[in-house]
């Protein structure tokens, strides 16, 4: 079992597969995308392997993909079905911005993926192209409704929401009456390299949830065993669930169970924190499993106990979400 200096059990791994995205969403990056991770520095699928299975006899049992845009890397299905095969690892999933989802959506199942989630941040096809910067809305949702028919499960909506931007929790929520959706709402958080993030664009989690019980009764759900830190609530009578994760406003810090690996090959310790442990190193030097193993224990060591969003303390990470795996 892998534990943190603050006695948090660590078992989560994201791993961004790749830096490129194919939106521009306004509060991730600006128009002209970031300077890209060149293509030799980016781990190669073999090498991930390698250290997913070495993390995972140490105690990592979830993994997410995520990116950038997992979906627009080359090889990401044969890639996903060799992940799976890792006995260890008990919960494997993806988030996507669902463009290519319509065409993979079946492959993925396949490959051995169990559920997804999908960011989407309006429902509404106009703003949906302000703030992506493209016009793939019909795309995304015809992704989203393949994912639910090949029956990646559970389907899951990541909508950020911003103020003046993309205020349609009602809509959002509404989704979850007829359709067996998870939408899962995430306060607007001070990272990226798009438009400068200001305290007062976030719509706060109570702010969201007062909102959504003006529509019905909302009724919590027991936590599961693989929940993250999202609450989970059913309204009364809808067959789909509500998530509200309260990144900035009640930071879950003391329940956190992950690790993240960057494109190239670097741990990162908390989304916030520019500490960064690098494994390709070892990868590419020569190194030895133990060597790999010895890396994870000093990224281990080096968690912090909370990000410091809202303190004096705060300075915004100097990587982009899109390098990191949001
Ligand atoms: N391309 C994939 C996608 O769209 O889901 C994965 C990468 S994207 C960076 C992952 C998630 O990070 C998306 O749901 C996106 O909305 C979220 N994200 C990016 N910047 C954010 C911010 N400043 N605050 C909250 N969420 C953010």
């Amino acid at each position: 079992m892998l534990l943190d200096p603050y006695k948090r059990k660590i078992n989560y791994l994201r791993i961004s597969v790749t830096d490129k995205c194919n939106l521009r969403c306004r509060y991730c990056m600006p128009e002209e995308g970031i300077p890209l991770i060149s293509h030799g520095a980016i781990l190669t699928y073999e090498e991930i392997l390698r250290i997913v299975r070495v993390f995972a006899a140490e105690g990592i049992s979830k993994v997410r993909l995520t990116g950038g845009e997992p979906l627009v890397r080359k090889g990401i299905i044969d890639f996903i079905s060799r992940l799976s095969q890792i006995e260890e690892i008990k919960d494997l999933s993806l988030t996507t911005n669902g463009i290519l989802l319509k065409e993979y959506a079946q492959d993925l199942k396949r490959a051995g993926l169990k559920r997804i989630n999908v960011s989407l941040d309006s429902l509404i096809k106009e703003r949906f192209c302000r703030i992506t910067r493209r016009d793939e809305y019909g795309r995304v949702w015809n992704g989203m409704e393949e994912a639910l028919r090949v029956g990646l499960f559970p389907t899951k909506i990541n909508m950020v929401a911003i103020k003046g931007l993309n205020d349609e929790i009602e809509s959002f929520a509404r989704l979850t009456l007829h359709l067996p959706l998870t939408v899962r709402f995430i306060e607007y958080m001070p990272s990226g390299n798009g438009e400068e993030w200001k305290e007062s664009d976030i719509l706060t989690i109570p702010q969201i949830k007062s909102r959504i019980e003006n529509i019905g009764k909302l009724i919590p759900i027991p936590p599961a065993q693989w929940d993250g830190p999202a609450k989970r609530f059913r309204i009364e009578g809808a067959i789909g669930e509500i998530g509200l994760i309260g990144a900035v406003s009640s930071h879950f810090c003391g329940d956190c169970n992950r690790l993240r690996l960057t494109p190239d090959g670097k741990i990162r310790t908390c989304l916030f924190s520019d500490e960064e442990i690098d494994v390709r190193e070892i990868l590419r030097k020569g190194g030895s499993d133990q060597n790999l193993k010895e890396r994870l224990l000093v990224a281990l060591r080096a968690k912090p106990e909370r990000h410091h969003i809202n303190t004096h303390l705060f300075k915004k990470c100097q990587r982009n979400m899109s390098a990191i795996g949001g």
